[in-house]
């Protein structure tokens, strides 16, 4: 660590700011001098947050520095997003983002303050995410097909929690609720941590969500699932039957998570970050936690920047149409 990593980290630059030039900036090989802060876009225990959590914690023992969780609330993680699109380029304030916020947003939001391609250096997915359709635990149906049934003859009177216009949690259940062709009322929430609790208290009838939060409440008997959204069934729910399984194979559908850095964070810095995701997914620890909770880990190839530039593109071009028709 050279002099004035030393002050900065220490907080003594002001005192010798005025020996002036002498002192050198900081280097992006130094980076981190100082702890980093990760925006998690939604409420504390939804699934952006558990992710961020479990994998900053081991990348924070690889850069022998802290990584300091912020949850900012607030329009479906826009809120969030837009601030660390402003934030400083230098390493030091990051984005778990997610399929809403980095791709389902762009259709939804006309006078969203950011491009996710454009306004981001992508660093590295962290985890895909499968879909289940989940209800409170005396939601009257026994399986999918009583599910699909008394959602289309009671759909005036059920009430579908989600994290927002544009959240997974929303455009997923938009999804299957235009399948289905039912209209629930949407009680929006901060994150699906809360809307989790919600279900479980009973207030709300039905959600869909990413996997990451369900598992645990699935297991304990506090909600029901009935289906997940993907070709295959997830080891960490064995017994729970796929769309295509329950009757409804036209609903697929899994989310993602992956951190993001404002454009012009250097690339060395970039690289950094890259390696200590990576180095965290394939730690044993960090691996049996993301995939206790059904979480799909990303290959290696899947990890890189390059690989996370792509997915945002296909992901924009793959939900612009479906949710412009849908929101029709
Ligand atoms: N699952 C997100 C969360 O982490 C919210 C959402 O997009 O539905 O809370």
């Amino acid at each position: 660590m050279n002099l004035f990593s030393r002050l900065l980290a220490t907080g003594g630059f002001a005192a010798v700011a005025c020996l002036g030039p002498v002192v050198a900036p900081v280097q992006a090989q130094d980076y981190p001098v100082r702890a980093i802060t990760m925006i998690v876009p939604f409420a504390a225990g939804g699934p952006t947050d558990v992710i961020s959590r479990i994998v900053t914690g081991h990348m924070a023992q690889t850069l022998g520095q802290s990584i300091i969780i912020e949850n900012v609330v607030g329009a479906a993680g826009t809120t969030a997003t837009s601030r660390a699109a402003r934030a400083a380029n230098d390493g030091y304030t990051l984005i778990t983002g997610h399929m809403g916020t980095h791709a389902a947003s762009v259709p939804l939001y006309p006078k969203l303050t950011y491009h996710p391609e454009k306004d981001f250096e992508p660093v590295s997915l962290l985890a895909g995410t499968p879909i289940l359709i989940l209800a409170r635990k005396d939601f009257p149906p026994k399986d999918f097909k009583e599910f699909v049934a008394y959602v289309k003859a009671n759909t005036e009177k059920l009430n579908a929690a989600h994290a927002g216009i544009g959240s997974v949690s929303h455009v997923s259940c938009e999804l299957l609720n235009a399948l289905l062709d039912v209209k629930p009322t949407g009680v929006p929430f901060n994150g699906t941590g809360p809307a989790m609790n919600a279900l479980v208290g009973g207030q709300v009838d039905y959600m869909c969500d990413q996997i990451v939060n369900a598992v645990p409440q699935i297991n304990g008997g506090t909600i029901k699932a009935y289906a997940i959204a993907t070709p295959e069934r997830n080891p960490s729910l064995p017994d729970l039957p796929t769309t295509a399984e329950a009757g409804l194979p036209a609903f697929q559908a899994q989310a993602w998570n992956a951190i993001f850095a404002p454009k012009g964070t250097p690339a060395s810095v970039i690289a950094k970050l890259n390696a200590a995701a990576s180095k965290a997914l394939d730690d044993e620890t960090v691996r049996k936690r993301l995939l206790d909770l059904g979480s799909v880990i990303p290959k290696p190839a899947e990890r890189t920047p390059e690989a996370l530039a792509a997915l945002v593109k296909s992901e924009i071009a793959k939900w612009t149409p479906v949710l412009k028709q849908a929101s029709n």
